[in-house]
C-alpha cells in the first residue's frame, strides 16, 4: 500500500512539469507535482516566448496570459539583434528579429491573438506553478524522484523528502517525467535516444549593470559579440543577453569542451563582462555564474506504458531559436488533455499512444534546428576572416579590409550581409514555431492531402485546417460585438465542433455523442445571425470547408477531423471519427 495516491504524478516543476500540472488541475484531474529543490528556476535560462506558448497560457486563462505579459519585455524591445565587436565597439551589422520587421510583424499579427515576448524563466515558472497550485495540484518541493515501478494497474514511485531524508511511495495511474536534461525517469525507462550530449561548453554569467547607453537606441534581447575565440564551443558566438531592459544581463561565452570546465569566479566573470561590453572600467553586480554543455540529443520515443517523458527530458539542445521551454510547455499541452480524457473514462489508454507519435518528431525537428543554427554562424565568421584561429592582428586586418573601396571588399561586405540575413532561420523562424502538425491515431484525415507548402515552412507559418494542424486564428464577433479569436472558441480541455449555416445535422450528431460518450463537446456555429459572426469573411477564407461542413477540434486546438460539406450520414461519420480518436 503506497503512502499517497493520485491520478497523475509529475516529476519536475520546470516549464514542462508546471504547465502540465496547471493544465491537468484545470481539467479537474488529481495531480501531484514534485521538485527536488526548494526553489523554482533560480536563473533566467529560457526567455523567448513564442506565440504558440502564449496561446497555451491564454487557454489556461486570460489572467494567466495577462500576468505573463505584465512581466514580459514586449516584442518591440526584442528585435534589433546586433552583431558587434563589443557593445561599446564597432557594430558589424544587425537584423530585425522575432517578428519585428514589418513583414514578419504582419505575419505574427495574422497568425495568433497572442504576442511573442521575452519572459525569463524566473517569471514564467512561478506563473505556471502558481496556476497549478491555485487550481488544486498537490505540490511538494524538496522532494526527489528516486525510482518507479509500473504494473497493469498503475505506477508506484519512490520519492525522498529532502527535509527529513525519509522515502515514501506515491501510487498513480500515470507518471510524467518532466525532470530536465539529466532525466532520471528517462534513464530508468531506457527509452531510445539519438544524438550526443556535451558537444560544446558554455558559461553563463548573470549580472546587474546599467548598459542603457550601449543598447537603448537599438533595443534587442540578443547582442552578438564577434571577438577572437567567440566561435569556440558554446552557442557559436559570444552573447550579451538582456534579462531585464537594460540593467540585468546574461553573458554566454563558450569554452573548449575537450578541456576541463573553467571555474567562473567573480574576477573571471568581471573580466569577461568587461571584454564583451568593451568597457575596461565596467563594474558589475554579479548574481551568479555557472557552466553548462550544449547537447544534441532527442528521444525517438517518449512513452513506456504508463510513464511519459517531456520537455528537456526528451529533447536536449542549445538555446538557439529559443525553442526549449516553448516546446516543453507545448509537450504538456499535447499530453494533458489525453491523460484527462483517459482518467475520466472518456477515452481508452490507446489515445495516449498518440503522444509520442505526435511529439517525438517535434523533438527531432527542434533539436536538429537548434544545432543547425549554431553551425549557421560559420559564414559570418568566414565573411569577417575570423574563422582561422585567434591571431588578433590578422582578424583586425581582415575586419578592416571590408571598408576598402575594392571589388574584394565589396564582395566581403555582401558576404557579411547575406550571412547575417541567413540567420533568420534562428531569429525569425516563425514556421518552426507555428507549423507543428500531427499524424497519429488521434487525427483522422480520411485520405485528404495536406496543402502544398506556399513558402519556406521553416520561416513562414502556413495556416490550414488540414487534420493534425493547429486551428488557424482569425478574429470573429459575438452578437454583442465582442471580438474572439477562433482559438478562444476552442480549448479549455474540451473538443469543439465548428460548423456554419446548413451544418445543423453536425450539431445534432455532436449533442447525441456528447451524451453517449459522456464527453462535453462545445458547439460553435458561425454565420449571419448565428451566435458567432464572420463580418470580415476572414473565417470563410481560412476554414477550407463549406458552410455546411464541419471541423472537429481537439482540446489542444489541433484539428482532429474535417468534413468539407455535409455528408450523407453525419451521425455515423462523427461517431466513427470520435471512436477512432478516443480509442474505443
Ligand atoms: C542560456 C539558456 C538560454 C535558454 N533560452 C531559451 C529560450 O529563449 N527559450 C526557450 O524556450 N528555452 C530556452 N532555454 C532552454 C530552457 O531553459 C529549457 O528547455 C527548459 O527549462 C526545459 O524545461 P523542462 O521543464 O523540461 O526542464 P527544467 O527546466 O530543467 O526543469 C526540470 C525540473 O525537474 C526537477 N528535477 C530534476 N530531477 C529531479 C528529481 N530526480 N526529482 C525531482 N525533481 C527533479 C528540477 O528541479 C526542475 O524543477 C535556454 C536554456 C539555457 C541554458
Amino acid at each position: 500500500m503506497a503512502d499517497i495516491s493520485t491520478d497523475v504524478l509529475v516529476i519536475g516543476t520546470g516549464p514542462a512539469g508546471s504547465a502540465t500540472a496547471a493544465l491537468l488541475a484545470s481539467y479537474g484531474v488529481e495531480v501531484m507535482v514534485i521538485n527536488r529543490y526548494r526553489w523554482l528556476s533560480n536563473t533566467p535560462r529560457a526567455h523567448i516566448t513564442n506565440q504558440r506558448t502564449m496561446e497555451v497560457l491564454r487557454d489556461l486563462g486570460a489572467e494567466v496570459e495577462a500576468e505573463a505579459m505584465m512581466h514580459a519585455a514586449p516584442q518591440h524591445l526584442m528585435g534589433e539583434n546586433v552583431f558587434c565587436e563589443s557593445l561599446a565597439g564597432e557594430e558589424l551589422g544587425r537584423m530585425k528579429s522575432w517578428g519585428t520587421s514589418p513583414l514578419s510583424k504582419a505575419e505574427h499579427l495574422m497568425s495568433s491573438p497572442c504576442e511573442m515576448n521575452d519572459l525569463p524563466q524566473t517569471f514564467m515558472e512561478p506563473i505556471l506553478f502558481k496556476t497549478a497550485c491555485s487550481r488544486g495540484a498537490q505540490a511538494r518541493m524538496s522532494t526527489e524522484y528516486v525510482s518507479h515501478e509500473q504494473d497493469e494497474g498503475g505506477v508506484t514511485t519512490t520519492c525522498r523528502d529532502r527535509l527529513t531524508g525519509k522515502t515514501f511511495t506515491v501510487r498513480s495511474k500515470y507518471l510524467v517525467g518532466a525532470d530536465g536534461g539529466n532525466s532520471l525517469v528517462a534513464e530508468h525507462l531506457g527509452l531510445p535516444f539519438e544524438g550526443k550530449m556535451g558537444v560544446g561548453g558554455s558559461m553563463n554569467i548573470l549580472f546587474r549593470a546599467d548598459l542603457s547607453r550601449y543598447v537603448a537606441h537599438r533595443p534587442s534581447v540578443l547582442y552578438w559579440v564577434m571577438q577572437p575565440g567567440a566561435d569556440v564551443g558554446g552557442i557559436g558566438m559570444g552573447l550579451v543577453r538582456m534579462v531585464r531592459p537594460w540593467n540585468e544581463w546574461l553573458i554566454v561565452w563558450g569554452y573548449d569542451i575537450n578541456q576541463p570546465a573553467p571555474v567562473v569566479d567573480a574576477a573571471m566573470a568581471t573580466q569577461v563582462a568587461r571584454q564583451l561590453v568593451g568597457d575596461p572600467e565596467l563594474e558589475i553586480d554579479l548574481i551568479s555564474a555557472n557552466t553548462w554543455t550544449v547537447n544534441n540529443c532527442f528521444a525517438t520515443h517518449m512513452q513506456k506504458g504508463r510513464v511519459f517523458i517531456m520537455g528537456d527530458a526528451a529533447h536536449r539542445h542549445p538555446p538557439s531559436n529559443g525553442l526549449g521551454s516553448n516546446t516543453s510547455i507545448q509537450d504538456g499541452y499535447n499530453l494533458a488533455w489525453k491523460l484527462a480524457a483517459v482518467v475520466k473514462g472518456q477515452a481508452t489508454p490507446k489515445l495516449l499512444d498518440s503522444y509520442s507519435t505526435e511529439r517525438a518528431p517535434i523533438a527531432r525537428q527542434i533539436v536538429t534546428r537548434a544545432n543547425q543554427s549554431i553551425a549557421e554562424f560559420g559564414p559570418i565568421f568566414e565573411a569577417l576572416g575570423m574563422d582561422g584561429g585567434v591571431d588578433h592582428d590578422k582578424i583586425q586586418r581582415s575586419m578592416a579590409a571590408r571598408c576598402d573601396a575594392t571589388p574584394a571588399a565589396e564582395a566581403q561586405r555582401e558576404a557579411l550581409r547575406k550571412a547575417i540575413e541567413f540567420k533568420k532561420y534562428e531569429f525569425d523562424c516563425h514556421g518552426v514555431e507555428m507549423n507543428q502538425r500531427y499524424t497519429s491515431g488521434a487525427v483522422v484525415t480520411d485520405g485528404q492531402q495536406p496543402p502544398n507548402p506556399n513558402a519556406d515552412m521553416e520561416l513562414h507559418y502556413q495556416p490550414t485546417t488540414y487534420p493534425g494542424a493547429r486551428l488557424p486564428h482569425v478574429w470573429l464577433f459575438d452578437r454583442n460585438g465582442a471580438k474572439h479569436s477562433t482559438l478562444d472558441l476552442t480549448g479549455k480541455g474540451q473538443f469543439t465542433l465548428i460548423t456554419g449555416i446548413g451544418g445543423e445535422p453536425w450539431i445534432a450528431a455532436a449533442e447525441t455523442l456528447s451524451q453517449s460518450l459522456n464527453l462535453p463537446i462545445r458547439i460553435v456555429k458561425i454565420g449571419p445571425r448565428c451566435a458567432i459572426e464572420d463580418h470580415g469573411g476572414d473565417w470563410a477564407r481560412a476554414r477550407e470547408i463549406r458552410d455546411a461542413g464541419c471541423l472537429l477540434v481537439r482540446p489542444d486546438q489541433h484539428v482532429a477531423w474535417r468534413a468539407t460539406s455535409l455528408t450523407a450520414d453525419p451521425q455515423a461519420d462523427l461517431t466513427r471519427v470520435l471512436h477512432a480518436i478516443l480509442g474505443h
